[in-house]
C-alpha cells in the first residue's frame, strides 16, 4: 500500500508512519517527491489490515498499490528516477551514452577507447573483466586486473566505469571499482546476486534476461530496491524469438511501455540486441527516438580483432558517426546527447 503525507506533514508525524509499519512487521520505503511524501509499504499486507494508518497525524491517504512490483512502479512515484554518478546521468533530459568494448583486453584497448567514445559525447565507460560466456572455452576476462584497467582509463578521461558483476560474492571486489554495476542478461534473475548489489550503493544497469518479460524486469529490479539501492536502470537489450536474422530481436516498445510503469530510467543496448555491428547505428537512432534514456554500445579500435563480440561492435569511426545521427534525433524529441 502507499501511505501519502499531508503537504508540509511534521518529520515526526513521518516517523510515527514509519514507526507503525515497522512495528506489524512491514517494510517502509519512504520516497520524497517535490509534491508530497509517500510511503510505500511492502510486505504481507494482511498484516496491515485494519491498522487505521488513515487516522495517523499528517496521513492524508492509504492506498493499495495496484502493481506487482512497487518501489519500481510510477503509482509509488510519479518523477522519473534520475541516476548520477560521475560523469553519468541517466534519466533526465540528456541521454547517458555508455560506450566500450565488449571485454577489457589491454591497457591500450580501453585507453584507446574511453579517449575516442569521449571525444564522440560518450559520458559512461563500458567493458566488461568478468565476462558470462556462453562457452566454458572462451574468453572469461581479464577479472581484477580487467577492473584496475577501467579504473586508468576513467582516471585518464573522467568517464564513469559500467562492468559486469556475475556472482555476489564478487561484489566486494567489483564496487571498488566500478560506478556502475552491470547485471547482465543471464543473470536477471540471479536472485541472490540482485540481493547482493542491492546492499550496495552503487548505481545498478540491470539487463532484461532474453526469455524474461517485462513485469519479470520490473520484479528483478524491485529485488535490488526493496534491499535499500534506488539507483537501478532498467535496460532492453533484446530477446529470443523465432526469428533468426538478428542474434536477438530488439523490441523498442518496451521503452515507452516501462516509461507508463515505472520511474526508473530505460536504456538499450543495440549491439547485443542485433548481434550485427551494421544494424546498430539504425537502431540507436530508433531508441533515441522511442525515448531511451540511455543507450550501451559495444565500441573497439579494431572490432575483428576483439576477444568477444566483434561482429556486432562499432570501429571509432563508425562510433562517431552513430552519436551525430543520434544527437539529431535527440533534438527532434526535446533532449539532448
Ligand atoms: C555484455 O554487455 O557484454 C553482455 C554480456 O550483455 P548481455 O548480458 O546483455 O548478454
Ligand atoms: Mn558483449
Amino acid at each position: 500500500m502507499i501511505i501519502v503525507m499531508q503537504a508540509g506533514a511534521a518529520q515526526k508525524d513521518l516517523d510515527g508512519v514509519v514507526a507503525r509499519v515497522e512495528q506489524l512487521r512491514l517494510k517502509p520505503h519512504v520516497i520524497v517527491g517535490t509534491e508530497r511524501t509517500v510511503v510505500a509499504v511492502v510486505g504481507d499486507e494482511r498484516d496491515a489490515a485494519g491498522s487505521g494508518f488513515e487516522s495517523l497525524p499528517g496521513v492524508a491517504a492509504v492506498m493499495p498499490i495496484l502493481a506487482p512490483y512497487k518501489v519500481a512502479s510510477r503509482e509509488v512515484q510519479s518523477e522519473p528516477t534520475v541516476v548520477r554518478v560521475g560523469s553519468l546521468a541517466v534519466g533526465g533530459p540528456s541521454i547517458g551514452v555508455i560506450a566500450g568494448p565488449c571485454s577489457v583486453e589491454s591497457e591500450e584497448q580501453i585507453v584507446a577507447t574511453a579517449r575516442a567514445v569521449k571525444a564522440a559525447g560518450a559520458t559512461g565507460l563500458r567493458g566488461g573483466a568478468f565476462k558470462p560466456r556462453t562457452s566454458p572455452y572462451s574468453f572469461q576476462g581479464m577479472k581484477e586486473r580487467g577492473l584496475e584497467l577501467l579504473a586508468a582509463a576513467r582516471q585518464e578521461t573522467g568517464l564513469a566505469v559500467v562492468t559486469e558483476v556475475v556472482s555476489p560474492e564478487d561484489v566486494p571486489l567489483i564496487v571498488r571499482y566500478a560506478d556502475v554495476l552491470q547485471v547482465g542478461a543471464r543473470n536477471m534473475q540471479n536472485y541472490r546476486l540482485l540481493e547482493a548489489v542491492g546492499r550496495t550503493q552503487t548505481p545498478v544497469l540491470l539487463k532484461r534476461g532474453p526469455a524474461a518479460t517485462v513485469e519479470e524486469l520490473l520484479l528483478a529490479a524491485e529485488y535490488v530496491l526493496d534491499g535499500g539501492n534506488r539507483q537501478v536502470m532498467l535496460c532492453e537489450r533484446g530477446i529470443r524469438t523465432f526469428e533468426t536474422h538478428t542474434r536477438f530481436t530488439l523490441p523498442l516498445a518496451t521503452v515507452p511501455w516501462l516509461h507508463a510503469r515505472t520511474h526508473l530510467p530505460v536504456v538499450v543496448d543495440p549491439s547485443h540486441g542485433t548481434g550485427q555491428a551494421n544494424l546498430v547505428e539504425s537502431m540507436s537512432a530508433a531508441s533515441v527516438a522511442a525515448g531511451a534514456d540511455g543507450l550501451i554500445i559495444e565500441v573497439h579500435p579494431d572490432p575483428k580483432a576483439a576477444s568477444s563480440d566483434g561482429g556486432q561492435t562499432l570501429d571509432f569511426n563508425a562510433f562517431e558517426r552513430t552519436m551525430r545521427i543520434c544527437r539529431r534525433v535527440a533534438e527532434a524529441v526535446g533532449r539532448t546527447i
